[in-house]
């Protein structure tokens, strides 16, 4: 299954108000495949590669 994020999943940005599939500032692509780990802030699947959380922007961190 994919989506597009909200946030950008590798700086963070805002980007629900886009509708392009590429993050502007930073290039990224928008579009997500649902195949990961849960966000520990909203639950939500995303990516373990993933700096941000492409649903509600926050930092994850893998070194738990
Ligand atoms: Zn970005
Ligand atoms: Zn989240």
């Amino acid at each position: 299954m994919i989506t597009k994020a909200k946030f950008c999943h590798h700086c963070g940005e805002n980007v629900s108000e886009s509708n392009d599939s590429f993050c502007k500032p930073c290039g990224a692509s928008l579009m997500t495949l649902e195949t990961g780990i849960q966000c520990h802030m909203c639950q939500e699947i995303i990516q373990d590669t993933d700096l941000y959380c492409n649903h509600c922007g926050h930092f994850t961190s893998f070194d738990a």
